[in-house]
Parts: structure tokens; sequence; C-alpha cells
């Protein structure tokens, strides 16, 4: 069945949505976008989405031609098109159709569009039984460079970091930044957890802000853990009783390898598991109502 797609002030069938080949975001991956859920008929931490886009948009001065109210209704009325309970949805914002120079001068009006669907990054049995990573080469990006608080378009960054998980022939790589601490993944936040104590790197050592991090955060102090915000490094990893990952598409979900040194027990940890059923259980039961 074909999908319903915003795109440019229309709801549209899937292959009529299409975007100029002189669109900055193909040119140039000068835009923004987000990557949400919907759980339970209920777009999750829907206003932090929004907002998160709007400023990653601020930073690099790109227009939106719509309100955040309007926004919010192109994301709820795409996700009630496609009749879609349960799902990712990605928004996306380009600067727009432009001539063939990078100036963003030439783009008159950005290109606004959005797609319901699903989306599945690792494997099922990886949430019981934890999955392998390795520490990419690639470094993340500076955030005096290019912040990784901006979710833009230019993902080649991560992606490079992907490529060397492919050839190593696991789902994800971590990624250190240029002074050698702790990052993030390509697609997601890192936690580890040592003697009960949860920590995650800072976002000073420029990483995404992720909603799913910080929803952790909040459900791992409500539930009596400690969490700290703090600089580690690969030897803090390699030496944790537990390592996750978090992210929208992810959720939350076991690390039990990191370059082939066994984490903790080799098996998804006691408090990674709490963690995930908690995050679930939230996340079926809060957020802004589709229908
Ligand atoms: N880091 C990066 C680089 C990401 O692209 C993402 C989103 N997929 C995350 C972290 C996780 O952020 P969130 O929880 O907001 O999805």
């Amino acid at each position: 069945m074909s999908r319903i797609i915003y795109l440019d002030g229309k709801y549209v069938p899937e292959e009529e949505a299409t975007v100029s080949v002189f669109d900055h975001g193909v040119l140039y991956g000068d835009g923004v976008f987000e990557g949400i859920r919907a759980y339970n008929g209920r777009i999750f931490r829907c206003e932090e989405h929004i907002d998160r886009l709007y400023n990653a948009a601020k930073a690099i001065m790109l227009e939106i031609p719509l309100t955040k109210k309007e926004m919010t209704e192109v994301l709820l009325e795409t996700c009630r098109k496609n009749d879609l309970k349960d799902g990712y949805v990605r928004l996306v914002v380009t600067r727009g159709k432009g001539d063939l120079g990078l100036n963003p001068k030439s783009c008159k009006v950005a290109t606004v569009f959005c797609i319901a669907g699903s989306i599945t990054l690792y494997p099922d049995e990886m949430y019981t039984k934890g999955m392998p990573i390795i520490t990419a080469v690639q470094r993340r990006n500076k955030a005096t460079i290019v912040d990784p608080q901006v979710k833009s378009l230019n993902y080649l960054n991560n992606i490079l970091a992907k490529i060397e998980a492919n050839r190593a022939g696991v789902p994800e790589a971590l990624m250190l930044n240029h002074d050698g601490i702790v990052a993030e993944c390509t697609g997601d936040n890192i936690f580890i957890v040592k003697d009960n104590v949860i920590y995650t790197p800072p976002i000073h050592v420029g990483i995404l802000d992720g909603i799913t991090r910080s929803t952790v955060i909040e459900l791992a102090r409500k539930m009596g853990y400690i969490v700290e915000e703090k600089e580690f490094t690969l030897f803090n990893v390699y030496s944790a009783d537990e390592c996750f990952l978090t992210g929208t598409a992810a959720e939350a979900i076991p690390v039990t390898s990191v370059d082939e040194r066994i984490i903790g027990d080799g098996v998804a940890g006691k408090v990674t598991t709490e963690i995930l059923a908690a995050f679930k259980a939230y996340a079926n039961e809060n957020g802004t109502e589709i229908f």
C-alpha cells in the first residue's frame, strides 16, 4: 500500500512525493530533520522534537515556513492519513530549491516533508541478548565546526563510522570526540553502568542532545539510580558492568561487547533491562494524542 506523504503543503501518494535535483538538501545536505516515534496512538515527546527541529533550523539560519503549531499538525495529520498508531515519523526541512552554487541565498523557500512509516535498526534478539559494537577510527564532528546538536541532513561523519561498523560485521560504531573522550554512536547516545551508578557523556563533549537520553536520565533517577553526566574514556567502557545505547529508533539496547572486550557478564545487564522496560511502559502511556 502506498504511503501518504506531506510535501510542501499537500498530502500526496508516495510516488508523487519528489523533490527537485536542485534542492540544496540534495545538493549540499543543507537542511535539518527529526526522527520521531508514535507509540500506542501518541507522539512521544512531540514538543521536544519540534523544539529541537526549530533550534537546529535557527542555528543554520533556515527559515521554516510553518509555525511550530502548524508543523505539529503536519506531523499528526500525516500519522492520521496513514492510520499510524505505532511507528516512526521523519520530519525534514531543507533549504529548498536553488541554483548549483552553495549559497543559500538562491533558495527562496524551504522544502518541508513528513514521512510516517516504520524503522528497524537492530534485530529483535539483540534487545535481550545484547549486541557487539566497535569504536570507529572516525572521530565525531567537533562542536566548534558543525555542532552535533544540530541534527542536520549532513550525516556523513556518522555514515563513515557506520561503514566501519559494517566492515567489522557489527551493527553499530562508537565515536570518540577529538580528545579521545567517548561521545556517542552513529545514531544513538551511550550509557555505561559501574557499581550501580549510571554514566553518560555530557552534551559539551560534542553529541546530539538525545530525547531518549534525557527521558532515560529522568526515568532512571525516578527509579532511584544515581545518573551522572560525566566525561569518560574507552577504558571506562571496557571495564563497565553494563553498557547500553539510547535513541528514538533504538529505544534502549544493551551492548555486550566493545572492540571484542566483553562488557560485564556479556549478557543484557539488570539495570539496562529494567530501564528498557520502564522506557517502554512510559512511552506507551505518554505523548500527544494523534487521533
Ligand atoms: N545521536 C545521534 C547522532 C543521532 O542521530 C540520534 C538520533 N537518531 C541520537 C543520538 C539519539 O537521539 P534521540 O534519542 O533524540 O533519537
